[in-house]
């Protein structure tokens, strides 16, 4: 169901994820006017469930999201589905214009757009995403717990994943896919029972919808009930570039993210972040958290705009006064 959207907004927040929803929650129990377009993409959409949310545990990500959506629109906040595709203008008169054509005004923004998984060009992995070809061992490693899990290397997260997933299964390869193994990396993969396996991956093979084992150069099928994958991380934020907010590269060398300042401000006035679109380690608890932290942060900031403002108006208002005053004594009026 979409809300009518209104002209202008004191909070526009974009993106209705755990973040997103989070952030709305709390300003729209702040008595603040919120707008949240959502895409309708959550990062974990693929997944059956979401692990290790205290009290959710297990829900299905689209049923959390559903019931985080009535929640926002019982304390009045309006969500609509579309996709922003910019946002221009400055703290007080953000103009954010949508793919569909529609343009709303807002205050503030609270940027919640999430991250993209950039997956490995390797035929079959995509299509099995989020089922047996994982990322994040607090999310699935209890449900695959013992299986024979592959570990395909991608970047400098790769070890660390191995290492981690063999705390769930003693059954752990790597793919070292063209890769160096350093000695050092080598070793601690040996002490966790980790063998490596040399060669390049060429396909990811699945029998009766499960995954079946990968296949390598040589033609060998390796079998894997679970591949493990590193994607490239990158900050869904292409729609801030007319403000001059553009991603940059993770410290962690794992992708690409929006730097901002503790508790979500961005380099330009008005603008917060929250979520995976800044912080790409961020589980669903994380990033609904940091969300109601930001949120906080932005009607702080709208409370001491508007003192700013009432201070300023009796200051103006006799200034004003002062001229008009000096005016009539001119022409003799006084
Ligand atoms: C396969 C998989 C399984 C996972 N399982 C778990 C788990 O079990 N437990 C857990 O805690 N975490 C899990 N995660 C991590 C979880 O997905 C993230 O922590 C969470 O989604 C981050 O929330 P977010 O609000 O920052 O972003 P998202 O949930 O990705 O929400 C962002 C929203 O913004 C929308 N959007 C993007 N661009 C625009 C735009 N231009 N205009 C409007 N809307 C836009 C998107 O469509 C999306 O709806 C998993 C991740 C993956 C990939």
């Amino acid at each position: 169901m979409d809300d009518q959207v209104e002209d202008f907004y004191e909070v526009l927040v974009i993106g209705g994820g755990a973040a997103g929803l989070s952030g709305a929650l709390t300003l729209a129990r702040a008595r603040r006017s919120v707008l949240v377009v959502d895409a309708g993409e959550p990062r974990n959409a693929p997944a059956a469930g979401v692990h290790g949310l205290l009290g959710l545990e297990g829900t299905p990500p689209g049923e959390l999201l559903e019931r985080g959506r009535a929640e926002v629109r019982s304390y009045g906040a309006h969500v609509t589905r579309g996709r922003v595709r910019s946002v221009e203008g400055e703290a007080g008169a953000f103009v954010a214009s949508l793919e569909d054509g529609r343009a709303v005004r807002a205050a503030r923004v609270l940027v919640a757009t999430g991250l993209v998984d950039e997956l490995p060009d390797i035929p079959g992995l995509a299509e099995r995403w989020g089922r047996d070809v994982l990322h994040c061992p607090y999310c699935h490693g209890w449900e695959v717990r013992d299986e024979p899990i592959g570990v395909l290397a991608t970047g400098p997260m790769s070890v660390h994943q191995a290492l981690m997933f063999s705390q769930w299964s003693a059954d752990v390869l790597f793919f070292a896919n063209g890769t160096t193994v350093e000695a050092e990396q080598a070793e601690r993969l040996a002490v966790r029972g980790i063998k490596v396996i040399e060669g390049r991956v060429v396909g990811v093979e699945t029998v009766a919808d499960a995954l079946a084992g990968v296949r390598l150069t040589g033609g060998e099928l390796v079998e894997r009930g679970v591949l493990v994958v590193a994607g490239r991380m990158v900050a869904r934020v292409d729609f801030l570039a007319p403000l001059g907010l553009t991603p940059v590269p993770h410290p962690m060398g794992v992708g690409e993210h929006l730097a901002v300042e503790a508790m979500g401000r961005s380099a330009v006035e008005g603008v917060w972040v929250a979520g995976n679109a800044t912080d790409v380690s961020a589980q669903v608890g994380a990033a609904g958290a940091a969300g109601t932290l930001v949120a906080a942060q932005i009607n702080a900031d709208l409370v001491n705009a508007e003192i700013d403002r009432a201070l300023a108006a009796p200051r103006a208002f006799s200034a004003e006064a002062e001229r008009e005053v000096a005016a009539r004594a001119e022409q003799g009026k006084l």
